[in-house]
This record gives structure tokens, C-alpha cells and sequence, in this order.
């Protein structure tokens, strides 16, 4: 397997899908994991347009991956998928390239609903940090900002977006706080699908969504925060769930994310080991992996990492 993904533009057709976040909740500096050090960040890059599911801080390395890397190189348009208003999954938006580099010409589009809208405005509003607007001047082409529903669906270009709630919330018993966090299912005309349930706690209520999500798609994102089902709690997942997802679904290649911070590498492959016993579409989201879609199997194959 090359370590690296080609040094040439993505053709038209081509699309690759990438970890750049998969860290859970906060990130791990020093580096200090093999798997995940950054928060939530994953992208879906075609020949002018990529998608951005969820800007942690891993959306600083997409950034300067799209800057620098001759593959991402025709890219024109940026749409940056926000799932919820939690800071770890927009905490990157400042360190992304295209708000430092002048005159880079990339038209960026922030998706949220109007909570986590409300509240990316409001963390980088004077004087808690520089808005993204005036970043935005003299730097990217266009910055929009798109308030979407968490059930409803719409077209971006040759792509199809459909959103369903996903249940999660801060706090327990009497602490709990709901977030109104959207699930994205992501079609591409003549191309694959890719999902992404993240922040999200699975239970019997959630079954129907998630179907609505995942089924005949090529790859899933899931929350999986937790080993087990049994730990699931403060909004998030668990491998174990994750695993039986790909289970029902074994044409879908089913990624766990959102490692928690306190697990190990040893902890969350020994988990995986566990889980995913006889399940080859089951497998780690690990940052700095890139996968291929090949239209002829109509799957993702790894490509590099
Ligand atoms: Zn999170
Ligand atoms: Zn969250």
C-alpha cells in the first residue's frame, strides 16, 4: 500500500475521503496517539468541490492539506458540514489556511443549524477572538454562512444532502442540555455516499434515523466514543453499537470516530479487536488515512495511511 496519495489533481469522478480529526471532546498535545490526536474533522474531496464533515482542529491540517496538496489542487468551493454547536467541532475553523493566505480564491460555506450557527458566530465574535468575517476579508473568495434544519434535504451542486436529529445532549440526569445536532447523508450524482453520526448516543428510539442515514451508503462515520453499549452516556456512542451497524450493513464500510480522550491506543484497537471480530467492514477512523471510491466495486478502498 503507498504510504502517500498521489501528486496529481483528482480527476473528475475521483473521490477521496479522508480522517483528519477523530479525537473525541478535546485534543491529545502533545501528540501522544497513533490513531487520533485532533478533534472531529473528515473530508470528501472531488475535482472543485470538497466537503468538510465537522471543523475540530483537525480541520487545521485539512486546510493546509488543501493548500499544499497537488491532489486537492482544482478544489474551488469548500462546504464545511457542522454537526452541533459543541466547540470541538468547530474549534479549527481559525486555523484553517484559507483564512490566512491572501487571496486564495476558495468560496467557503458554513453549514450548521441556527444553534450551532448562533454559536460559532458568537465563540469568534470581539472580543473572545476575530470573527470569521473580517478573516474572510481579503483572504478566501467567499464566506457564507447556511442555516440548514436538522431533518430536511437539499442539493449543493452535484451533490444530494440529506439531515435527520441525532440525540445528543451535555450533562446527566437533571444537567442534561439537548443539542440540536443534524446527521448528514451525503450522495454524490453517479458517485458514492458517505454518512456521519457524530455526536450521537444510539438507542432503540434511534434505530429508523440511523437506517434513514446509513442504508446504501458506502461509508459511515459513527460516534463511538464508549467500548460498549452498556457505557453509553453524555450524548455519545460506543464501538460496540458502531460494530453492529456494519454488521446489518456489510456493504457499508463503517468507521468508528470520536475516540475518547481517555482511552488508549492499546484500549481502542483491543476494543475494535473485540467488536469487530468477523466484521471486515468495521474499521478505525484513524487520522492521516485516505480512502479511494472505485466506482466499479462501488466501494471505499484505503489508498494511503
Ligand atoms: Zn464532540
Ligand atoms: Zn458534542
Amino acid at each position: 500500500m503507498p504510504k502517500n496519495p498521489p501528486a496529481r489533481p483528482l480527476r473528475d469522478g475521483e473521490v477521496h475521503f479522508d480522517v483528519w480529526g477523530c479525537r473525541g471532546s478535546r485534543n491529545l498535545l502533545p501528540r501522544r496517539s497513533t490513531i487520533g490526536n485532533h478533534t472531529s474533522c473528515y473530508s470528501v474531496a472531488t475535482a472543485g468541490d470538497a466537503f468538510v464533515f465537522d471543523a475540530g482542529r483537525g480541520l487545521a491540517a485539512f486546510g493546509y492539506a488543501l493548500m499544499t496538496e497537488p491532489r486537492f489542487s482544482t478544489i474551488r468551493r469548500v462546504h464545511v458540514l457542522i454537526t452541533h454547536a459543541h466547540m470541538d467541532h468547530w474549534e479549527g475553523l481559525k486555523d484553517a489556511d484559507w483564512f490566512w493566505r491572501r487571496g486564495n480564491g476558495l468560496e467557503v460555506r458554513l453549514y450548521g443549524t441556527a444553534e450551532a450557527i448562533g454559536g460559532i458566530r458568537a465563540g469568534y465574535a470581539h472580543p473572545l477572538y476575530v470573527p470569521l468575517d473580517l478573516l474572510a476579508m481579503g483572504t478566501v473568495a467567499k464566506l457564507e454562512y447556511v442555516t440548514i434544519s436538522s431533518e430536511e434535504r437539499r442539493s449543493v451542486g452535484a451533490f444530494s444532502l440529506r439531515t435527520s436529529p441525532l440525540n445528543h445532549y451535555s450533562g446527566s440526569g437533571d444537567n442534561r442540555r439537548f443539542l440540536d445536532t443534524a446527521g448528514f447523508r451525503l450522495t454524490m450524482r453517479k458517485g458514492p455516499t458517505i454518512a456521519y453520526l457524530s455526536d450521537h448516543e444510539p438507542h432503540a428510539g434511534t434505530a429508523e434515523t440511523e437506517k434513514k442515514l446509513v442504508s446504501g451508503s458506502h461509508l459511515a462515520v459513527y460516534d463511538s466514543h464508549f467500548p460498549d453499549i452498556k457505557q453509553q452516556m453524555h450524548g455519545h456512542g460506543s464501538q460496540e453499537h458502531a460494530a453492529n451497524v456494519a454488521r446489518a450493513h456489510p456493504g457499508v464500510l463503517v468507521l468508528a470516530g470520536h475516540h475518547a480522550p481517555s482511552l488508549s491506543d492499546q484500549d481502542i484497537r483491543a476494543t475494535w479487536k473485540r467488536h469487530g471480530k468477523g466484521v471486515p467492514n468495521f474499521q478505525l477512523a484513524v487520522e492521516g488515512r485516505t480512502y479511494s471510491y472505485e466506482p466499479g466495486r462501488g466501494a471505499f478502498t484505503l489508498l494511503a495511511g
